[in-house]
């Protein structure tokens, strides 16, 4: 199932087989459709639309393209509309300095009016950006919508604007576009968002994707969209379907999120929630900023018992790898950890564990040799080059947590085991060659960078 975040089957183009298109989206898993109003006539047809079908929502808003129309009249009949329970969300608004449609000072002073709008009902932002993005950001920033939440529709910008968005804990929506052959920045754009923050559209009737081209655009072809952006991010079409269906209900606050998931999948690996505590407050942890990985949910209520994640396992063969992972550190219920694993080796599974490496800190002895037979693979979160980096990004509270994790990664290579060294690239804050230096030069052991903001 996946879910279109920006459609317009409001628009004239399918009045003629409007029920036909949508029975397509149907059949082809298309389970959340937001129909966005870009004049008062489409947004009437997009609450219709979203009242008739439980399945369809609508947005309230003028297209910068009208913003010489907005006048007092307009938004108050914009607030009435915008009451409805259908209406999740205000826009489409923004700027277009690619057609000029408007003078560029109204759709100025329309967007704010819709930034105004949306604070005042509480509705997250459905932005329009077209060769504007400078002053686009400036608008945004100097109207706060955070306090709303937005997202920027059909993606146009560089990676650096991506992460401007992101910094305003801005969505970011990709359409048929990253089909394009010529597309190559664009996608490098997707990549670097991540996987809680991204949604997909298809703009339809607008924008079909590459081998529609030309075509009228429908919201059954967002299967391109989610092939492309799968095969861009190196996740399964799967992942990136359960991505835009979570991430949906997330933003326009639709839909039952669902109960936390003890035991998640992405790609083909399985992971255990193992529990939501930690020890570390690295300043960067995602789970911060969201409940979700890749669009599982990932708030449990308690930590899982023992039987609880071997019964989430299932048959461990299905998967290539059984990781212990969750939103916390895995150590911190070493026992849990150590029942489940013997299980999953027992049935034949590959194990992985992925920790901060306070373990033997935390449990007061090196653990290490409890792990030899139940732990294939250790990934230990190196995160810095010495301790006082360490500390000032990662906020341990065992005390020799860095002196601890350096020991952790000589002992568990010792004894046998697959060990990778991961740091997360922040920029200015640590020296990544410096980490892959001490990785693989001094503890011998491979390296691996992760993006920051990328989960999972
Ligand atoms: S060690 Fe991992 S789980 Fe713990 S705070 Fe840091 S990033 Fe989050």
């Amino acid at each position: 199932m996946s879910a279109d975040s920006h459609c317009h089957l409001n628009d004239p183009a399918f009045k003629d087989d409007r029920d036909e298109v949508i029975a397509r989206a149907r059949g082809a898993g298309v389970c959340l459709m937001l129909n966005v109003g870009y004049d008062l006539a489409t947004t009437r047809v997009a609450i219709d639309l979203a009242r008739a079908n439980p399945d369809m929502f609508a947005s309230v808003g003028v297209h910068p393209h009208n913003a010489k129309d907005v006048d007092g009249e307009v938004i108050e009949k914009m607030r009435f509309a915008a009451a409805a329970p259908e209406v999740v969300a205000i826009g489409e608004t923004g700027l277009d300095y690619y057609r000029d449609r408007s003078p560029r000072e109204a759709q100025q002073k329309a967007f704010r009016a819709h930034l105004a709008l949306a604070r005042e009902v509480c509705k997250p932002v459905v932005i329009h950006c077209r060769n504007a993005m400078e002053d686009c950001l400036e608008i945004l920033r100097d109207e706060g919508v955070e306090q709303t939440g937005a997202v920027m529709h059909c993606f146009a910008g560089t990676p650096d604007d991506a992460r401007a968005c992101l910094a305003m804990n801005m969505y970011i929506s990709f359409a048929g576009n990253i089909t394009y052959p010529k597309a190559a920045g664009l996608r490098e754009s997707l990549s670097v968002v991540p996987g809680h923050r991204l949604l997909v559209e298809t703009d339809s009737p607008y924008l079909a994707p590459r081998k529609k081209r030309g075509k009228r655009n429908e919201p059954s072809l967002i299967s391109h969209v989610i092939g492309q952006a799968a095969t861009t991010r190196g996740v399964t079409y799967e992942d990136m379907e359960r991505i835009s269906v979570s991430n949906f209900k997330t933003l326009f606050k639709v839909g039952d999120p669902g109960a936390g998931e003890v035991a998640y999948m992405i790609r083909n690996s399985l992971y255990l929630n193992v529990t939501r505590s930690c020890d570390n407050e690295c300043y960067f942890c995602a789970r911060f900023h969201s409940d979700t990985v890749q669009g599982h949910n990932l708030r449990i209520e308690r930590d899982p018992t023992t039987e609880e994640m071997i019964e989430a396992v299932g048959d461990p063969t299905r998967y290539d790898e059984v990781v212990f992972c969750g939103y916390g550190e895995p150590t911190l219920r070493l026992d849990r950890v150590k029942e489940v694993a013997r299980a999953v080796k027992a049935m034949g599974g590959h194990t992985r564990l992925n920790t901060n490496g306070h373990g033997s800190v935390i449990a007061g002895r090196d653990i290490t040799p409890e792990l030899v037979g139940l732990v294939d693979e250790v990934s230990v979160s190196l995160n810095a080059p010495d301790a006082d980096t360490y500390n000032a990004i990662c906020n341990p509270k065992s005390p020799g947590a860095y002196e601890g994790l350096i020991e952790f990664i000589k002992a568990t290579r010792r004894r046998g085991l697959k060990v990778t060294a991961t740091a997360v690239a922040i920029e200015g804050k640590v020296d990544i060659e410096a980490c892959r230096r001490l990785a693989e030069n001094e503890l011998g052991v491979y390296f691996r960078v992760r993006d920051y903001n990328l989960v999972g």
